[in-house]
């Protein structure tokens, strides 16, 4: 089942830019991935063919823009194995798709004081914020799974905090710091026997894992598109329709309603109650080219690509004098480390400079850094179009940086 890696990165026209003179090298996919030609293709024919508002339009455009966006949910199901298309609610990414979960919880009353909310010191703050903000709004309690030195989450802490009052517990499927892949299928099932809603972060997962959402058995599960090859400002939250029928609406305004009128307003049905107001259209559409593009290739394979490419990395760098990885050795997607007595950011400049783009800094992870007492490390993260050319450059730049800065 190898993939060619050399096939796929000719479909991505930005891989082939210099930057300052240098052939790019792109180890930033975490924070967002490049585009290929399916995706540009379906968005630009959407807009030169049947660009238009949709629903309730009457008119040729109308109503084929509204099949298209509704065929989108249907890819995006069958992709998850949702058991419906109505599960399917587009957000405009992760952190939108956490924020209405948790804020329809809240306005559900499901949530009062004394009840606990479970998260992890893994979590990005996106994960983390809005459920700050769900406490204090109904007095719940939010409390912290601990991490262990190798990046992996404390299972027998999980264990005692489960027998609490916890309502819900919202985790990450694999960490965007570390690369960290979280037991996410057993931690659902012990959450959901001590009587808890579970939330999976799925935003490093869906890009480099098949998913079956019917089996994993989490409530609900988010992710972005342009994490998975798709346009920014679309993203997916899966949720079970049992509880998504039983939660109200969050926004309100056009689309979400069934019946307006001054006394009283009726809410439309799922999926479309917790989409108020013009949908991404051109997003929805390029997330299911996204997701057709990547089931193509098998996302199996892209993840035996990756792993690969991941521990020819570890190894590679394991021999810099001074250097620290992050995380245990079978990471997903990302590889975090740092070198004794430089900065990340100097590091990362420097690599810059030679046409290696990382991500240095917190990931959005500040309790995490400060957990490992550092304020950031040097990510280095794949997609399916990386090669080990391009593992070999990272491994070279960051031996030369290191004696640079020496
Ligand atoms: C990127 C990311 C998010 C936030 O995604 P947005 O696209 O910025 O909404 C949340 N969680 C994890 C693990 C991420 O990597």
């Amino acid at each position: 089942m190898a993939i060619d890696p050399y096939g796929i990165r000719d479909q991505f026209p930005i891989l082939n830019r210099k930057v300052h003179g240098n052939s790019l090298v792109y180890l930033d996919s975490a924070a967002t991935s490049q585009k290929p030609v399916a995706v540009l293709d379906a968005s630009r024919r959407y807009y030169e063919e049947i660009n238009s508002n949709i629903h309730r339009g009457t008119h040729h455009l109308a109503q084929a823009a509204t099949s298209a966006h509704e065929d989108a949910r249907k890819v995006v199901a069958n992709h998850l194995h949702a058991a419906s298309p109505e599960e399917i609610i587009f957000t405009a990414g992760a952190t939108d798709g956490i924020n209405l979960a948790a804020s329809a919880l809240g306005r559900s009353g499901r949530i009062t004081r004394g009840d606990e909310i479970l998260i992890s010191a893994l979590e990005h703050h996106s994960n983390i914020v809005p459920w700050q903000m769900l406490c204090e709004r109904t007095g719940a309690t939010l409390k912290i799974i601990p991490v262990n030195e190798d990046g992996t989450l404390d299972q027998e802490a999980f264990e005692r905090l489960l027998a609490g009052q916890v309502r819900v517990l919202a985790v990450t499927h694999v960490s965007n710091a570390f690369g960290t892949v979280v037991p996410v299928a057993a931690m659902t099932a012990a959450a959901k026997a001590a009587g808890a809603l579970v939330l999976i972060d799925g935003a490093q997962a869906a890009p480099h894992t098949s998913l079956d959402l019917q089996e994993l058995g989490a409530d609900f599960y988010v992710f972005s598109g342009h994490k998975v090859y798709a346009p920014t400002g679309i993203g997916v939250l899966f949720g079970r329709r049992a509880i998504l029928d039983d939660l109200p609406p969050w926004r309100g305004g056009g689309e979400m309603i069934k019946k307006v009128a001054f006394e009283k307003t009726t809410y439309n049905e799922l999926p479309f109650k917790f989409e108020a107001g013009t949908p991404h259209i051109e997003g929805a559409i390029g997330l299911a080219a996204a997701l057709e593009w990547i089931d193509g290739i098998g996302l199996p394979a892209v993840h035996e690509h990756e792993a690969a490419l991941i521990r020819h990395a570890a190894e590679a760098l394991d021999s810099v004098d001074g250097l620290h990885l992050y995380g245990p050795p079978d990471r997903m997607a990302s590889l975090s480390f740092n070198v004794d007595g430089l900065h990340h950011y100097d590091l990362g400049t420097l690599l810059d400079q030679m046409g290696i783009a990382v991500r240095t800094g917190h990931h959005c992870c500040q309790p995490l850094m400060a957990r490992f007492d550092v304020t950031g490390t040097i990510r280095a993260s794949f997609g399916v179009y990386n090669t080990a050319e391009d593992v070999d450059r990272l491994a070279e730049a960051v031996a030369k940086a290191v004696t640079m800065l020496r």
